[in-house]
Protein backbone atom coordinates (compact mmCIF):
# COMPACT_ATOMS: atom_id res chain seq x y z
CA UNK A 1 0.00 0.00 0.00
CA UNK A 2 0.99 3.36 -0.90
CA UNK A 3 1.83 5.55 2.10
CA UNK A 4 1.32 9.35 1.63
CA UNK A 5 3.37 11.75 3.24
CA UNK A 6 2.95 15.50 4.22
CA UNK A 7 6.01 17.52 5.88
CA UNK A 8 3.58 20.31 7.83
CA UNK A 9 6.03 22.86 6.18
CA UNK A 10 4.81 22.42 3.00
CA UNK A 11 2.32 24.66 1.26
CA UNK A 12 1.91 23.37 -1.75
CA UNK A 13 1.50 19.81 -2.78
CA UNK A 14 0.62 17.45 -6.12
CA UNK A 15 -1.48 14.36 -5.41
CA UNK A 16 -0.24 12.02 -7.41
CA UNK A 17 -1.60 8.81 -9.09
CA UNK A 18 -5.07 8.69 -7.41
CA UNK A 19 -8.32 7.70 -9.39
CA UNK A 20 -10.11 10.85 -8.55
CA UNK A 21 -14.02 11.27 -8.36
CA UNK A 22 -14.60 14.63 -9.11
CA UNK A 23 -17.91 15.36 -8.53
CA UNK A 24 -18.04 17.78 -11.72
CA UNK A 25 -20.98 17.88 -14.17
CA UNK A 26 -19.64 15.64 -16.29
CA UNK A 27 -18.80 13.06 -13.54
CA UNK A 28 -15.49 12.11 -14.67
CA UNK A 29 -13.94 9.74 -12.24
CA UNK A 30 -10.76 8.86 -13.87
CA UNK A 31 -6.63 8.69 -13.16
CA UNK A 32 -6.09 12.59 -12.32
CA UNK A 33 -3.05 14.50 -10.46
CA UNK A 34 -4.63 17.12 -8.00
CA UNK A 35 -2.24 20.07 -7.23
CA UNK A 36 -3.16 22.08 -3.72
CA UNK A 37 -2.10 25.58 -2.94
CA UNK A 38 -3.07 27.72 -0.27
CA UNK A 39 -5.92 25.83 0.67
CA UNK A 40 -6.91 25.38 -2.92
CA UNK A 41 -7.24 22.84 -5.31
CA UNK A 42 -5.11 25.32 -8.63
CA UNK A 43 -4.87 22.69 -11.55
CA UNK A 44 -6.17 18.84 -11.97
CA UNK A 45 -4.42 17.24 -14.68
CA UNK A 46 -3.55 13.83 -16.12
CA UNK A 47 -0.16 14.36 -15.01
CA UNK A 48 1.63 17.17 -13.34
CA UNK A 49 5.07 17.88 -12.43
CA UNK A 50 5.94 18.57 -8.69
CA UNK A 51 7.22 22.81 -9.64
CA UNK A 52 8.71 22.44 -6.25
CA UNK A 53 5.45 21.35 -4.64
CA UNK A 54 5.88 18.14 -2.32
CA UNK A 55 4.71 14.73 -4.26
CA UNK A 56 1.77 12.63 -2.41
CA UNK A 57 1.62 9.08 -4.10
CA UNK A 58 -1.47 7.78 -4.16
CA UNK A 59 -1.99 5.27 -6.54
CA UNK A 60 -4.17 2.33 -5.65
CA UNK A 61 -6.39 4.68 -4.45
CA UNK A 62 -9.83 6.61 -4.54
CA UNK A 63 -9.51 10.07 -4.15
CA UNK A 64 -13.17 11.52 -3.20
CA UNK A 65 -14.65 15.02 -1.82
CA UNK A 66 -15.15 15.25 1.46
CA UNK A 67 -18.48 14.41 2.60
CA UNK A 68 -20.65 17.43 4.12
CA UNK A 69 -23.16 16.48 7.10
CA UNK A 70 -26.08 18.53 7.02
CA UNK A 71 -27.87 17.72 10.34
CA UNK A 72 -25.85 16.57 13.16
CA UNK A 73 -25.96 17.31 16.93
CA UNK A 74 -22.33 16.91 18.35
CA UNK A 75 -22.98 17.48 22.16
CA UNK A 76 -25.13 14.17 21.99
CA UNK A 77 -21.86 11.79 21.27
CA UNK A 78 -21.57 10.97 24.75
CA UNK A 79 -25.68 9.30 24.67
CA UNK A 80 -25.05 6.78 21.66
CA UNK A 81 -27.18 4.18 22.07
CA UNK A 82 -29.86 5.60 24.62
CA UNK A 83 -32.75 3.62 23.47
CA UNK A 84 -35.31 3.16 26.11
CA UNK A 85 -38.70 2.06 24.17
CA UNK A 86 -39.97 4.97 24.62
CA UNK A 87 -42.21 7.15 22.80
CA UNK A 88 -40.62 9.80 20.57
CA UNK A 89 -42.02 12.93 21.95
CA UNK A 90 -41.53 11.34 26.10
CA UNK A 91 -38.02 9.94 24.86
CA UNK A 92 -37.23 13.14 23.65
CA UNK A 93 -38.44 15.67 26.79
CA UNK A 94 -37.99 12.82 29.59
CA UNK A 95 -34.40 11.51 28.42
CA UNK A 96 -32.30 13.40 25.84
CA UNK A 97 -33.51 17.00 26.59
CA UNK A 98 -32.55 16.37 30.73
CA UNK A 99 -29.34 14.97 29.95
CA UNK A 100 -28.30 17.74 27.14
CA UNK A 101 -28.91 20.67 29.63
CA UNK A 102 -27.31 18.73 32.46
CA UNK A 103 -23.93 19.25 30.67
CA UNK A 104 -21.13 21.41 31.48
CA UNK A 105 -18.46 22.78 29.34
CA UNK A 106 -16.15 20.17 29.97
CA UNK A 107 -18.63 17.56 29.48
CA UNK A 108 -19.66 19.38 26.15
CA UNK A 109 -16.07 19.79 24.82
CA UNK A 110 -15.34 15.59 25.16
CA UNK A 111 -18.56 15.53 23.47
CA UNK A 112 -17.48 17.44 20.57
CA UNK A 113 -14.72 16.33 20.40
CA UNK A 114 -15.53 12.69 19.92
CA UNK A 115 -18.09 13.78 17.66
CA UNK A 116 -15.87 15.46 15.51
CA UNK A 117 -13.32 12.91 15.46
CA UNK A 118 -15.28 10.20 14.29
CA UNK A 119 -16.60 12.62 11.21
CA UNK A 120 -13.05 13.44 10.40
CA UNK A 121 -11.78 9.59 10.73
CA UNK A 122 -14.80 8.42 8.27
CA UNK A 123 -14.21 11.18 6.04
CA UNK A 124 -16.80 14.17 6.99
CA UNK A 125 -15.19 17.38 6.53
CA UNK A 126 -18.35 19.70 6.75
CA UNK A 127 -21.00 19.73 9.24
CA UNK A 128 -23.74 21.92 9.99
CA UNK A 129 -24.30 21.59 13.82
CA UNK A 130 -27.57 21.97 16.13
CA UNK A 131 -25.46 22.46 18.83
CA UNK A 132 -27.50 22.98 22.24
CA UNK A 133 -28.93 25.80 24.16
CA UNK A 134 -25.18 26.34 25.96
CA UNK A 135 -21.87 25.98 25.22
CA UNK A 136 -21.59 27.07 21.46
CA UNK A 137 -18.20 29.02 22.18
CA UNK A 138 -16.80 25.79 23.10
CA UNK A 139 -18.44 23.89 20.19
CA UNK A 140 -16.56 26.25 17.92
CA UNK A 141 -13.31 25.89 19.25
CA UNK A 142 -13.39 22.08 18.72
CA UNK A 143 -14.01 22.19 15.66
CA UNK A 144 -10.85 24.89 15.14
CA UNK A 145 -8.76 22.89 17.17
CA UNK A 146 -9.83 19.61 15.38
CA UNK A 147 -9.63 21.16 11.59
CA UNK A 148 -13.43 20.51 10.66
CA UNK A 149 -15.49 22.79 8.59
CA UNK A 150 -18.13 23.78 10.81
CA UNK A 151 -20.81 25.15 10.52
CA UNK A 152 -23.14 25.52 13.75
CA UNK A 153 -25.72 27.64 16.26
CA UNK A 154 -26.84 28.08 19.89
CA UNK A 155 -30.26 26.14 19.81
CA UNK A 156 -32.80 28.01 20.45
CA UNK A 157 -35.45 26.85 23.19
CA UNK A 158 -37.42 29.74 24.51
CA UNK A 159 -41.05 28.25 24.81
CA UNK A 160 -39.70 27.08 28.33
CA UNK A 161 -42.66 25.14 28.81
CA UNK A 162 -41.70 21.41 30.84
CA UNK A 163 -37.96 22.29 29.82
CA UNK A 164 -35.26 21.45 32.36
CA UNK A 165 -33.11 24.21 34.33
CA UNK A 166 -30.30 23.70 31.97
CA UNK A 167 -32.13 24.76 28.99
CA UNK A 168 -34.51 27.21 29.66
CA UNK A 169 -34.25 30.74 28.69
CA UNK A 170 -35.81 33.86 27.59
CA UNK A 171 -35.94 35.09 24.34
CA UNK A 172 -34.45 38.35 24.49
CA UNK A 173 -31.56 36.34 25.87
CA UNK A 174 -31.15 33.76 23.49
CA UNK A 175 -31.79 35.92 21.11
CA UNK A 176 -28.70 38.23 22.06
CA UNK A 177 -26.54 35.22 22.58
CA UNK A 178 -27.16 34.35 19.31
CA UNK A 179 -26.46 37.43 17.56
CA UNK A 180 -23.06 37.63 20.09
CA UNK A 181 -22.25 34.24 18.59
CA UNK A 182 -22.35 34.75 15.14
CA UNK A 183 -20.25 38.47 15.68
CA UNK A 184 -17.63 36.10 17.17
CA UNK A 185 -17.53 32.94 14.81
CA UNK A 186 -19.23 34.14 11.62
CA UNK A 187 -16.69 33.72 8.98
CA UNK A 188 -13.67 32.99 11.35
CA UNK A 189 -10.99 30.51 10.52
CA UNK A 190 -10.46 31.56 7.16
CA UNK A 191 -14.42 31.01 6.58
CA UNK A 192 -14.02 27.51 7.87
CA UNK A 193 -16.20 28.70 10.88
CA UNK A 194 -19.60 30.14 9.78
CA UNK A 195 -22.80 30.26 11.95
CA UNK A 196 -26.46 29.54 11.61
CA UNK A 197 -29.49 30.67 13.80
CA UNK A 198 -30.93 27.89 15.49
CA UNK A 199 -34.34 28.05 16.81
CA UNK A 200 -35.07 24.23 17.58
CA UNK A 201 -38.29 23.50 16.42
CA UNK A 202 -41.86 25.27 15.73
CA UNK A 203 -42.65 23.84 19.17
CA UNK A 204 -39.59 25.20 21.69
CA UNK A 205 -39.09 28.34 19.86
CA UNK A 206 -41.22 31.19 20.04
CA UNK A 207 -42.24 33.00 16.82
CA UNK A 208 -40.53 36.33 18.15
CA UNK A 209 -37.50 34.32 18.43
CA UNK A 210 -38.13 32.77 14.80
CA UNK A 211 -38.76 35.97 13.48
CA UNK A 212 -35.49 37.47 14.73
CA UNK A 213 -33.91 34.80 13.51
CA UNK A 214 -34.66 34.54 10.10
CA UNK A 215 -34.38 38.31 10.06
CA UNK A 216 -30.74 38.13 11.69
CA UNK A 217 -29.94 34.92 9.44
CA UNK A 218 -30.26 36.78 6.27
CA UNK A 219 -28.97 40.30 7.15
CA UNK A 220 -25.90 38.72 8.38
CA UNK A 221 -25.25 36.11 5.48
CA UNK A 222 -25.92 33.11 8.04
CA UNK A 223 -28.07 30.04 7.84
CA UNK A 224 -31.29 29.40 9.70
CA UNK A 225 -31.52 25.74 10.84
CA UNK A 226 -33.84 24.01 12.29
CA UNK A 227 -35.86 20.67 12.33
CA UNK A 228 -39.89 20.15 10.56
CA UNK A 229 -41.90 17.02 10.25
CA UNK A 230 -39.93 14.63 12.25
CA UNK A 231 -42.60 12.33 13.61
CA UNK A 232 -46.34 12.19 13.15
CA UNK A 233 -47.01 12.78 17.12
CA UNK A 234 -45.98 16.44 16.59
CA UNK A 235 -48.73 16.97 13.96
CA UNK A 236 -51.43 17.19 16.28
CA UNK A 237 -50.02 19.81 18.95
CA UNK A 238 -48.35 21.78 15.33
CA UNK A 239 -52.01 21.87 14.36
CA UNK A 240 -52.88 22.82 18.28
CA UNK A 241 -50.71 25.46 18.52
CA UNK A 242 -50.16 26.97 15.21
CA UNK A 243 -53.48 26.59 13.76
CA UNK A 244 -52.08 25.55 10.06
CA UNK A 245 -49.12 23.42 9.05
CA UNK A 246 -45.76 23.82 10.51
CA UNK A 247 -44.05 24.66 7.11
CA UNK A 248 -47.04 27.31 6.59
CA UNK A 249 -46.49 28.57 9.82
CA UNK A 250 -42.80 29.19 9.06
CA UNK A 251 -43.72 31.02 5.55
CA UNK A 252 -45.80 33.22 8.06
CA UNK A 253 -42.83 34.04 10.00
CA UNK A 254 -40.74 34.74 6.48
CA UNK A 255 -38.41 31.96 7.89
CA UNK A 256 -38.13 30.11 4.54
CA UNK A 257 -35.63 30.49 1.90
CA UNK A 258 -32.37 29.37 0.25
CA UNK A 259 -30.54 30.01 3.64
CA UNK A 260 -32.93 27.98 5.63
CA UNK A 261 -32.37 24.33 6.14
CA UNK A 262 -34.81 22.20 7.87
CA UNK A 263 -33.85 18.79 9.53
CA UNK A 264 -35.78 15.30 8.27
CA UNK A 265 -39.10 16.96 6.66
CA UNK A 266 -40.48 13.25 6.94
CA UNK A 267 -44.20 14.33 7.59
CA UNK A 268 -44.79 16.76 4.89
CA UNK A 269 -48.00 17.79 2.94
CA UNK A 270 -48.04 18.15 -0.50
CA UNK A 271 -48.28 22.13 -0.05
CA UNK A 272 -45.80 22.13 2.78
CA UNK A 273 -43.31 20.61 0.08
CA UNK A 274 -44.51 23.15 -1.99
CA UNK A 275 -43.97 26.14 -0.13
CA UNK A 276 -40.09 24.52 0.64
CA UNK A 277 -39.96 23.90 -2.65
CA UNK A 278 -40.49 27.37 -4.36
CA UNK A 279 -38.84 29.13 -1.27
CA UNK A 280 -35.55 26.81 -2.29
CA UNK A 281 -35.51 26.06 0.98
CA UNK A 282 -33.59 22.75 1.94
CA UNK A 283 -34.64 19.50 3.65
CA UNK A 284 -32.23 17.05 5.00
CA UNK A 285 -32.53 13.69 5.64
CA UNK A 286 -31.62 11.36 8.25
CA UNK A 287 -32.47 7.93 7.26
CA UNK A 288 -30.48 5.92 10.17
CA UNK A 289 -32.17 8.38 12.83
CA UNK A 290 -35.81 8.41 11.29
CA UNK A 291 -35.40 4.52 11.33
CA UNK A 292 -34.46 4.20 15.32
CA UNK A 293 -36.75 6.69 16.33
CA UNK A 294 -39.52 4.87 14.52
CA UNK A 295 -40.29 8.63 13.01
CA UNK A 296 -41.09 7.06 9.74
CA UNK A 297 -38.82 7.29 6.26
CA UNK A 298 -39.15 10.50 4.16
CA UNK A 299 -40.45 10.70 0.34
CA UNK A 300 -37.11 11.22 -1.15
CA UNK A 301 -37.24 10.20 -4.43
CA UNK A 302 -40.91 12.24 -4.42
CA UNK A 303 -39.05 15.19 -3.57
CA UNK A 304 -35.88 15.05 -5.60
CA UNK A 305 -38.11 14.30 -8.37
CA UNK A 306 -40.41 17.61 -7.51
CA UNK A 307 -37.05 19.81 -7.31
CA UNK A 308 -37.25 20.12 -3.60
CA UNK A 309 -33.56 20.79 -2.43
CA UNK A 310 -31.97 18.07 -0.24
CA UNK A 311 -28.71 16.97 1.35
CA UNK A 312 -28.32 14.28 4.03
CA UNK A 313 -27.56 13.89 7.49
CA UNK A 314 -26.74 11.86 10.80
CA UNK A 315 -28.72 13.69 13.10
CA UNK A 316 -28.33 13.06 16.78
CA UNK A 317 -25.53 10.07 17.60
CA UNK A 318 -28.35 8.88 20.84
CA UNK A 319 -30.60 7.78 18.26
CA UNK A 320 -28.21 7.39 15.00
CA UNK A 321 -25.47 5.50 17.46
CA UNK A 322 -22.68 7.14 14.98
CA UNK A 323 -21.80 9.73 12.07
CA UNK A 324 -20.22 7.88 9.40
CA UNK A 325 -21.19 9.63 6.54
CA UNK A 326 -20.70 6.48 4.14
CA UNK A 327 -22.92 4.42 5.89
CA UNK A 328 -25.68 7.24 6.04
CA UNK A 329 -25.40 7.76 2.10
CA UNK A 330 -25.70 3.65 1.56
CA UNK A 331 -28.69 3.51 3.86
CA UNK A 332 -30.29 6.39 2.04
CA UNK A 333 -29.55 4.63 -1.10
CA UNK A 334 -30.93 1.60 -0.66
CA UNK A 335 -33.80 2.55 1.94
CA UNK A 336 -35.61 3.77 -1.10
CA UNK A 337 -35.43 0.51 -3.56
CA UNK A 338 -37.56 -1.10 -0.84
CA UNK A 339 -40.25 -0.14 -2.61
CA UNK A 340 -39.72 -1.81 -5.75
CA UNK A 341 -37.59 1.49 -7.40
CA UNK A 342 -34.13 0.57 -8.42
CA UNK A 343 -33.57 3.77 -9.74
CA UNK A 344 -34.81 5.53 -6.35
CA UNK A 345 -31.29 6.79 -6.00
CA UNK A 346 -28.27 5.75 -7.57
CA UNK A 347 -25.35 5.97 -5.89
CA UNK A 348 -23.89 8.87 -8.12
CA UNK A 349 -26.76 11.23 -6.90
CA UNK A 350 -26.88 9.76 -3.08
CA UNK A 351 -22.87 10.55 -3.48
CA UNK A 352 -23.89 14.49 -4.79
CA UNK A 353 -26.41 14.84 -2.05
CA UNK A 354 -23.86 14.17 0.44
CA UNK A 355 -20.73 16.38 -0.96
CA UNK A 356 -21.58 19.48 -3.42
CA UNK A 357 -25.81 19.37 -3.21
CA UNK A 358 -25.29 19.12 0.75
CA UNK A 359 -22.49 22.18 0.55
CA UNK A 360 -24.65 24.43 -1.96
CA UNK A 361 -27.39 24.21 0.29
CA UNK A 362 -24.99 25.22 3.31
CA UNK A 363 -24.15 27.76 0.80
CA UNK A 364 -20.78 26.76 0.51
CA UNK A 365 -20.19 26.82 -3.68
CA UNK A 366 -16.66 26.26 -3.70
CA UNK A 367 -16.97 22.96 -1.66
CA UNK A 368 -17.73 18.91 -2.56
CA UNK A 369 -16.18 18.69 -6.13
CA UNK A 370 -12.42 17.98 -7.05
CA UNK A 371 -11.98 20.98 -9.78
CA UNK A 372 -9.88 23.86 -10.27
CA UNK A 373 -11.11 26.72 -8.04
CA UNK A 374 -12.81 24.48 -5.28
CA UNK A 375 -11.32 24.05 -1.87
CA UNK A 376 -8.90 21.50 -1.16
CA UNK A 377 -11.44 18.91 1.19
CA UNK A 378 -10.41 15.53 -0.21
CA UNK A 379 -10.54 11.72 1.49
CA UNK A 380 -8.47 9.58 0.29
CA UNK A 381 -9.68 5.56 0.40
CA UNK A 382 -6.88 2.46 0.86
CA UNK A 383 -9.24 0.55 -2.24
CA UNK A 384 -6.21 -1.73 -3.67
CA UNK A 385 -5.55 -4.95 -1.81
CA UNK A 386 -8.69 -4.39 -0.02
CA UNK A 387 -11.57 -7.64 -0.37
CA UNK A 388 -14.32 -6.41 0.51
CA UNK A 389 -13.96 -3.15 -2.35
CA UNK A 390 -12.25 -5.76 -4.98
CA UNK A 391 -12.94 -5.29 -7.92
CA UNK A 392 -13.44 -1.32 -7.45
CA UNK A 393 -12.05 -0.02 -10.95
CA UNK A 394 -15.30 -0.67 -13.18
CA UNK A 395 -17.54 1.81 -10.89
CA UNK A 396 -15.73 3.50 -8.11
CA UNK A 397 -18.19 5.82 -6.86
CA UNK A 398 -20.92 2.25 -6.63
CA UNK A 399 -18.14 0.68 -4.43
CA UNK A 400 -17.50 3.30 -2.18
CA UNK A 401 -21.30 3.76 -1.47
CA UNK A 402 -22.39 0.68 -1.07
CA UNK A 403 -19.04 -1.16 -0.06
CA UNK A 404 -16.42 1.13 1.73
CA UNK A 405 -15.93 1.47 5.30
CA UNK A 406 -15.12 4.51 7.98
CA UNK A 407 -11.80 2.32 8.02
CA UNK A 408 -10.38 2.49 4.52
CA UNK A 409 -10.20 6.29 4.84
CA UNK A 410 -6.16 6.73 4.72
CA UNK A 411 -5.96 10.63 4.63
CA UNK A 412 -8.64 13.54 5.33
CA UNK A 413 -7.50 17.36 4.32
CA UNK A 414 -9.44 20.01 5.16
CA UNK A 415 -8.68 23.01 3.28
CA UNK A 416 -5.70 21.82 2.49
CA UNK A 417 -4.58 21.04 5.99
CA UNK A 418 -4.17 17.38 6.57
CA UNK A 419 -5.94 16.28 9.17
CA UNK A 420 -5.88 12.32 9.36
CA UNK A 421 -3.05 10.26 7.71
CA UNK A 422 -3.06 6.69 7.29
CA UNK A 423 -6.45 6.28 9.24
CA UNK A 424 -4.77 8.37 12.37
CA UNK A 425 -6.53 11.78 13.61
CA UNK A 426 -3.67 14.50 13.44
CA UNK A 427 -5.22 17.25 15.01
CA UNK A 428 -6.19 15.38 18.47
CA UNK A 429 -4.95 12.04 20.25
CA UNK A 430 -7.68 9.52 19.70
CA UNK A 431 -7.34 7.64 23.08
CA UNK A 432 -7.62 10.68 24.98
CA UNK A 433 -10.75 11.68 23.20
CA UNK A 434 -12.13 8.35 24.04
CA UNK A 435 -11.50 8.10 27.27
CA UNK A 436 -12.40 11.71 28.04
CA UNK A 437 -15.92 11.46 26.44
CA UNK A 438 -16.53 7.59 28.05
CA UNK A 439 -15.74 9.45 31.42
CA UNK A 440 -18.07 12.86 30.87
CA UNK A 441 -20.81 10.22 29.70
CA UNK A 442 -20.87 8.68 33.02
CA UNK A 443 -20.55 11.89 35.06
CA UNK A 444 -23.39 13.33 32.89
CA UNK A 445 -25.51 10.17 32.99
CA UNK A 446 -24.84 9.74 37.22
CA UNK A 447 -25.78 13.07 38.17
CA UNK A 448 -29.05 12.97 35.64
CA UNK A 449 -30.09 9.58 36.62
ZN1 LIG B 1 -31.83 17.10 15.08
Amino acid sequence: MTKPRQSAAVSGFVLKGATVVTNDDEGRVAPLDLRIRGGSIVEVKKKLAAKGDQEIPAHGMIAVPGLVNAHVHTVHALWRGLDDGLDFLTWQRERLWPLEGALTADEAEAAARLAMAELLLSGTTTVLDMGSVQHTDVLFQTAQKLGLRYIGGKAIMDQTQGLVAGLRETTESALAESVRLCERWHGQNDARLRYAFCPRSVLTASAAAWRACAHEARARGALLHSHVGQHADELPLCEGRLQQSAVSYLRGLDALGPNTVLAHGIWLSLDERKLLHESGTTVVHCPATALKLGCGVARLPEYLQSGLRVALGTATPAANDGQDGWRELRLACLLHRARGDQNALSPAKALALATKDGARALGLADVGVLAEGFRADIVLFKADGQAHLAPWKTDPVARLVFAARASDVDTVWVDGRMVVSHGELQTATLPSVVTAANRAASRVRSRVS
